[in-house]
C-alpha cells in the first residue's frame, strides 16, 4: 500500500502550496510515490484523513489555526512544517515585535469581524514537528527529496550552512562586498541556491537562520558600509521576524522612532 500525505493550510498566502501545484512532472512523480488525500488547492478535500505525512503551510495566527493544528497532529505519523510562516510565524510575526495596534484599521474599513491572536506562532510552538522545510516559498526539490527520504525510513539531509556558500559555488559576485547591499546571506540558511544574489538582489532571510548566525558582526559590518542603522535593523525583522537571533539584532540596532523624527 502506498504511503499517504496531506497538505494543510493555516494562515498563509498559499505560496508554498502553489510551489507543490507547480511542480510539473515532479507532481506526477509525487502522486505515484504517495496517495495525496488532502490538498485543497488541487481540489482534494479530506481534512480528517489519517495520513503518514502531513505537510503544514501557515502560521498559528487565529483561534481556528490553534484548533486545526491539534487535529492535524493527531492524524499524522510525521508532521512537516513547510515555509517561513509554519517554521517561524512568517511575516505575520511582525506583530510580535512591533506596535501593531493600528495596522488592521489602516487596511480594513471595519475590524469588528477580525479574530486574530495577539501573536503569530510557528507550528512547533504548539505541537511536535518532525521536520521543517524553510523558504518563502519552499523549494519543491527539497520537498520531493524529503518525501523520498521519509519513505525510505531515513532522515532527510537538509543544509544548515549559509546562503553565502551557495553564492560562492554559483560564482556570484557578492552584492554586499561589491555594491554595499544589505545582504543577510551570511546569517541565512542555504537551500534556495542563492536565488536573490544570483539576480543581483540582497538576501532577506526567507530560509531562516543558518548554523551559528553571527547577526551582531553582520549588523556592524552593514552599518560600517554606510547603510543607515535603522534600515539595517529593519532588514533583520521581515519575513523571519519570529526568530530570536534576528529579533535580538533588531533590538540592538533599532533607534526609537522619536529619536529619528
Ligand atoms: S551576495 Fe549575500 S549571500 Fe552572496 S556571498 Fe555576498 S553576502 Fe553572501
Ligand atoms: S537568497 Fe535569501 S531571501 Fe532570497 S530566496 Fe534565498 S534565502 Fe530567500
Amino acid at each position: 500500500m502506498r504511503a499517504s500525505i496531506a497538505i494543510h493550510k493555516l494562515t498563509s498566502c498559499s505560496g508554498c502550496q502553489s510551489v507543490i501545484l507547480n511542480l510539473g512532472d515532479d507532481l506526477l512523480v509525487l502522486s505515484r510515490l504517495v496517495e495525496i488525500r488532502h490538498f485543497i488547492e488541487a481540489g482534494l478535500n479530506d481534512f480528517d484523513a489519517d495520513v503518514d505525512i502531513a505537510f503544514v503551510e501557515g502560521s498559528i495566527t487565529t483561534p481556528e489555526d490553534e484548533a486545526r493544528i491539534l487535529k492535524v497532529r493527531e492524524r499524522a505519523r510525521f508532521l512537516v512544517a513547510i515555509g517561513a510562516c509554519a517554521c517561524s510565524g512568517g511575516v505575520q510575526a511582525l506583530r510580535n515585535v512591533k506596535e501593531s495596534g493600528g495596522w488592521a484599521g489602516a487596511v480594513y474599513a471595519n475590524t469588528a469581524y477580525l479574530d486574530s491572536l495577539a501573536e503569530s506562532r510557528s507550528v512547533a510552538q504548539l505541537v511536535k514537528v518532525d521536520l521543517e522545510l524553510w523558504g518563502c516559498p519552499i523549494s519543491g526539490r527539497q520537498l520531493i527529496a524529503t518525501v523520498r527520504a521519509l519513505l525510505q525510513g531515513v532522515p532527510p539531509v537538509l543544509p544548515t550552512e549559509k546562503v553565502c556558500q551557495e553564492c560562492k559555488r554559483a560564482g556570484n559576485v557578492c552584492v554586499l562586498v561589491s555594491r554595499a547591499e544589505p545582504c543577510l546571506g551570511p546569517v541565512t540558511r542555504a537551500g534556495c541556491g542563492a536565488l536573490c544574489p544570483s539576480f543581483g538582489a540582497p538576501c532577506y532571510t526567507c530560509f531562516g537562520a543558518s548554523e551559528q548566525p553571527n547577526c551582531e558582526a553582520l549588523g556592524e559590518r552593514l552599518v560600517g558600509l554606510g547603510i543607515p542603522q535603522r534600515q539595517v535593523a529593519e532588514r533583520f525583522v521581515s519575513i523571519s521576524s519570529g526568530l530570536k537571533p534576528y529579533q535580538d539584532e533588531w533590538q540592538r540596532l533599532r533607534i526609537p522612532a522619536k529619536q529619528v523624527d
